[in-house]
């Protein structure tokens, strides 16, 4: 089996690189631009191995992303690449509407050229999944569950590139039809996760004794994904999803945000204990604008047409995540240098997404 993988070397997109390489033996291509998110650290237990190659490129380059298909042949593609932070969204959206819309447009169209010429079994078994978010949706109130026929209603502008990018991958489905399927899933926290966002923010900065920004009151909620349960599900539905479906993935563990740091509080007061219990370091800050209020995901069409459930827990999985980091500062030193150890998120807090 042949993946092309593009984003593969950021925070999801290199578990599902991991996924494929080390537990299923295909033959992965990750294709990625390294911008800032984008880190060849987090390939390092693949590093050397035969199964995987690396091409640099950016997917808004039609002329690379051919040349990509029609030198690899891939059986499948996952297209993970993306500007993903919300916070930097805001800040300046042209590089979200460039690689988010432009990008998966640019890559569709590479995607379509090399399907058209194959045959038979091949052009039949190909697949194109696009992979994207619950933010796509909008917010929830206190009750309901996103699933996969509520309408798009997108609030930044990270989730409106997005929308408009799932919108493409459909219409190259129902226009041309290519095999395509598309995931949208809700926050993933895990191993590799880049220091800017939410759980690896307040990890560090707890470890260092800093503050941990919450925006607002910490009232918004979010539906937590470990990203190897994530990366599973992407194969699953790769393997065995309908074409021309929407999957939506979630790990069915709803927490505040506030919620999310006092437990890495109480989980470093055992791990790394300090004078003064860590919850003393919460600093609320201004909210985000356009903070969603709820996010929450209705696994159930993953669950019973694919059997996929997802195997951690919030508490299983924030403690596996809090000691990851405890045991891998050579990943994060680097990063955590580069931003100064402050200013992560481009507002003024931590983003959860
Ligand atoms: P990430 O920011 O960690 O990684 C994105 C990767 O894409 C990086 O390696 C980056 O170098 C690469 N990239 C960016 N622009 C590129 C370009 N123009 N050409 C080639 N490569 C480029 O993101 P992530 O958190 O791993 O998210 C992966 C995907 O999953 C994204 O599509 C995101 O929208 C989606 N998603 C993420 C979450 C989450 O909680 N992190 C939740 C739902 C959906």
């Amino acid at each position: 089996m042949r993946v092309l993988v593009t984003g593969g070397a950021g925070f999801i997109g290199s578990a599902v690189v991991r996924h494929l390489v080390l537990v299923r033996n295909y033959n992965v291509l990750t294709v990625d631009k390294l911008t800032y998110a984008g880190n060849l650290a987090s390939l390092a237990p693949i590093d050397g191995n035969p199964l995987h190659r690396f091409l640099r490129a950016d997917i808004c380059d039609r002329a690379m992303m051919q040349e990509a298909f029609d030198s690899f042949k891939p059986e499948w593609v996952m297209h993970l690449a993306a500007e993903s932070h919300v916070d930097r969204s805001i800040t300046g959206a042209r590089d979200f509407v460039e690689t988010n819309v432009i990008g998966s447009f640019t890559l569709l169209e590479a995607a379509r050229h090399y399907w058209q010429d194959l045959a038979g079994k091949a052009k039949a078994d190909f697949r194109f999944l696009h992979v994207s978010t619950d933010e796509v949706y909008g917010s929830l109130g206190e009750d309901g569950l996103f699933t996969e026929e509520t309408p798009y209603d997108p609030s930044s502008p990270y989730s409106a590139s997005k929308a408009a990018s799932d919108h493409l991958a459909k219409a190259w489905g129902r226009t041309y039809g290519m095999p395509v399927i598309v995931s949208n899933c809700s926050n993933n926290y895990g191993p590799y996760h880049f220091p800017e966002k939410l759980i690896p923010l307040s990890v560090l900065n707890a470890l260092e004794g800093k503050s941990l920004p919450i925006y607002g009151s910490g009232a918004n909620i979010r539906d937590w994904l470990f990203v190897e349960d994530h990366a599973r599900a992407l194969g699953l539905i790769a393997e065995r999803g309908r074409v021309g479906e929407t999957y939506n993935i979630g790990g069915r563990n709803e927490r505040r945000n506030i919620e999310v740091v006092r437990k890495i509080c109480s989980i470093m007061d055992n791990m790394r204990p300090r004078k003064a219990p860590h919850v003393r370091l919460i600093a609320y800050v201004a909210d985000r604008p356009g903070h969603d209020a709820r996010y929450a995901i209705d696994a159930t069409k993953i669950e019973t047409e694919l059997g996929w459930k997802a195997e951690e827990n919030f508490d299983t999985g924030i403690e596996k995540t809090v000691k990851w980091y405890l045991e891998n500062e050579w990943w994060w030193t680097p990063l955590r240098q580069e931003s100064s150890g402050g200013r992560l998120g481009l507002l003024n807090g931590s983003g959860d997404n």
